[in-house]
């Protein structure tokens, strides 16, 4: 069979080994961490991201390569593409990587984003708070996660404190209108060289801290809004040309207006409730679509509750689920955890997720409720 190589040795790599490895494909990941999560299931190469050496390396034993994170460096993408084959190429990167070229490239697909400015100096900043009104949401262009890189301006005092902090990190800045939203979804859709494409059921998303929570699918909005949720990011994914999974993060209105937030070119924490509740997982599908296969069904199989575990979240875990689940009997509930090898369950470190397969989505956040795990 052939190798795939990936670029990045977390979670999303170790899952993405875990699917493809069940595909007969083999797996090589490139990961600092000598201890990362991909590394215990796949070959590793231990080494920086931006080292050269290592990145020829896995060129020289992949077919095929491809990333689980997004923030590549540009000229190791470059290399690659000169001495392997690497389907996604490195645009999608390019324009992933930086909040405004996204913006503009989801705008040219013909899907809107949140009203946004760029930012090149305080006074700019100024000009666009007054004409956004607060609150409003100041981020850095790039290297951004977890609501790392942003600041909610709240009022006009704090213009000047916002704009020095984040502009400490040397990058570019943008400023965007507060969506006062009634949920946020996301979908993921996934593209091969065919050009076929596959958007799976929207999700839900509950953040706590900034951090991914849980994501209920089928998501409590309409079936028309599902459905065009779902249209949106296909056409993301044919205008942007992707190869492989992007992963749409949007924001809906209470007057029914979608917005699009940011995009992933990846297997997204908002897609791990597929593993068990559709015919395809989202790690199946990203496969699937970098090897040129046709792409798999995406049919929802069960209503299901991803709910993320954090370092707090995995000793009581471990506790409720060393004894017999009443509460799972009860509600007719199937929680499937997934625990990712991290050795350090740090506090709000992503540890691992449980999948609740349930008769509907209320019985699984009932059962999320119950647990007490989850309770902060
Ligand atoms: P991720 O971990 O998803 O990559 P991130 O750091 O890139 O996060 P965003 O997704 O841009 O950050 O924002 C984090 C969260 O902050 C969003 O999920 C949303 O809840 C809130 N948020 C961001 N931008 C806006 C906005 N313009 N209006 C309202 N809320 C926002
Ligand atoms: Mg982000
Ligand atoms: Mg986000």
């Amino acid at each position: 069979g052939s190798t795939i190589g990936i670029l990045g040795g977390g979670q999303l790599g170790r899952m993405m080994a875990n699917a493809g490895s069940a595909m007969g494909y083999r797996f090589v990941a490139l990961d600092p961490s000598p201890d990362a999560p991909a590394g215990q299931v796949a070959e590793q190469i231990v080494a920086a991201y931006d080292n050269r050496e290592a990145a020829r390396e896995l060129a020289k034993r992949s077919d095929v390569i491809t990333y689980e994170f997004e923030n590549v460096d540009a000229d190791v993408a470059a290399m690659l593409m000169a001495e392997s084959y690497v389907p996604q190429g490195s645009k999608l990167l390019y324009t992933t990587q930086h909040r405004l070229r996204e913006k503009r490239a989801i705008e040219a697909a013909g899907v809107r984003v949140a009203p946004y400015s760029e930012i090149r100096s305080v006074d700019e900043l100024r000009e666009a708070v007054s004409r956004f009104g607060t609150p409003c949401v100041l981020k850095t262009a790039m290297g951004g996660y977890d609501g790392k890189g942003q600041w909610v301006i709240r009022s006009e005092s704090e213009i000047e404190e916002a704009y020095e902090t984040l502009s400490l990190a040397g990058v570019q800045l943008v400023l965007e209108q507060f969506i006062r939203f009634d949920k946020e979804l996301s979908v993921i859709a996934a593209r091969n060289p065919q050009g076929e494409i596959k958007a799976f059921p929207v999700a839900e998303n509950i953040h706590v801290d900034n951090i991914l929570h849980v994501s209920i699918v089928p998501a409590r909005v309409s079936v028309d809004v599902q459905r065009e949720a779902e249209r949106l990011a296909m056409r993301i994914a044919e205008g942007l040309g992707v190869i492989g999974l992007i992963a749409v993060e949007l924001f809906y209105t209470a007057d029914g207006e979608l917005f699009v937030n940011e995009l992933a070119p990846r297997p997204h924490n908002s897609g791990h409730y597929t593993m068990e509740a559709c015919r395809t997982s989202q790690f199946e599908q990203h496969v699937r679509a970098v090897c040129n296969l046709p792409l798999g069904d995406t049919a929802l199989m069960s209503p299901v509750v991803m709910v993320n575990v954090l370092g707090e979240h995995v000793e009581p875990l471990l506790e409720r689920m060393s004894r017999q689940d009443e509460a799972a009997e009860r509600l007719k509930v199937s929680p499937k955890a997934h625990l990712y090898g991290k050795k350090e369950a740090v506090v709000k470190r992503k540890m691992g997720h449980v999948n609740v397969l349930a008769p509907d989505t209320d019985a699984a956040l009932d059962w999320i409720e119950e647990t007490t795990i989850w309770k902060v």
